[in-house]
């Protein structure tokens, strides 16, 4: 029989970080409405879910994946921007980014550069704080957010709110924006011309605020972020944009539809929170 060689001290550590783990998993889950962790889900098995790196979604009920890739043959918005990547003006004052970011705005408010212009109520252009660490891009503004003039204040945005509190930030605490400043019609995908004519105010409000992680919500996001291609596996795996590392994980909205896939969205959020702890979690692979 082997001799167990792990120092006591070790194991405590490991059964530390799974009890950390566990109970950040449960928060998450109970923060978004869960009960309890089913051992099935449906008609289909945990061990059927997708794993970390694995976007696709499982076989039988959960196939249809509603997430739309950006039209075929667009160019992306990192094509928009230069190469250099971001200056990122990191420990710039909390007011100088203030100014810059309402200048933006404002331009934003006024910008006619796509046809999503003819049809908003308001201007979206991002909430939060401006000098956090982590920065969330979803796709566009839906309904209510057209109407109230702030991303992420719908159903799905009071999801996002309760994935950052289990990640321990406040609400406003990050910083948050979309891919495009005004809403599509019917909630559609942004269109590839839409989102490069908007590419202009990602890229500086994304300068100005320079986080350290961009979580980006959705396929759409992640592909006009340059994180991902229009097919295959894309969320859970660490890209860049502009020398900001970015992870790519589900939107809130698709969550919403099926809350399934809400693991593998907290085992992105743990790589994230890791990276911003400057540890790697357990067994996750820095891809
Ligand atoms: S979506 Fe962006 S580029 Fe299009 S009109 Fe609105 S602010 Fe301008």
């Amino acid at each position: 029989m082997e001799r167990d060689e792990t120092p006591a001290r070790s194991r405590e550590q490991i059964l530390a970080e799974a009890a950390t783990q566990l109970r950040g998993h449960l928060t998450f889950e109970q923060g978004m409405g869960s009960h309890g962790i089913p051992s099935v889900v449906g008609e289909g098995r945990l061990s059927e879910l997708p794993q970390a790196g694995d976007s696709r979604p499982p076989a039988g009920p959960y196939s249809a994946d509603p997430e739309v890739p950006v039209a075929p043959g667009g160019d992306r918005m990192t094509t928009a921007g230069a190469q250099e990547g971001l200056a990122g003006p990191r420990g710039l004052p909390l007011a100088e980014r203030e100014r810059r970011l309402a200048t933006l705005a404002q331009e934003a408010a006024e910008c006619r550069a796509c046809v999503l212009h003819e049809r908003r109520n308001r201007n979206v252009f991002a909430r939060g704080n401006p000098a956090s660490d982590i920065a969330f891009v979803g796709e566009g503004p839906g309904r209510d957010e057209d109407r109230k003039g702030l991303p992420f204040v719908g159903a799905a945005g009071q999801l996002l709110d309760k994935m950052v509190a289990a990640m321990g930030y406040a609400r406003d605490d990050v910083y948050i924006c979309n891919v495009v400043k005004c809403r599509p019609p019917e909630n559609r995908t942004p269109r590839a011309e839409e989102a490069l004519a908007c590419a202009k105010f990602l890229r500086s409000q994304l300068e100005i605020v320079a986080p350290t992680v961009i979580v980006a919500l959705g396929r759409c996001a992640a592909e006009h972020l340059g994180v991902a291609g229009q097919e295959g596996p894309w969320r859970g795996r660490w890209g860049s944009f502009q020398g900001i590392e970015v992870m790519p994980t589900y939107h809130p909205a698709f969550l919403l539809r099926s809350p399934q896939f809400k693991r593998v969205v907290w085992q992105d959020l743990q790589k994230v929170m890791a990276k911003l702890s400057g540890d790697q979690p357990r067994g996750s692979a820095s891809t």
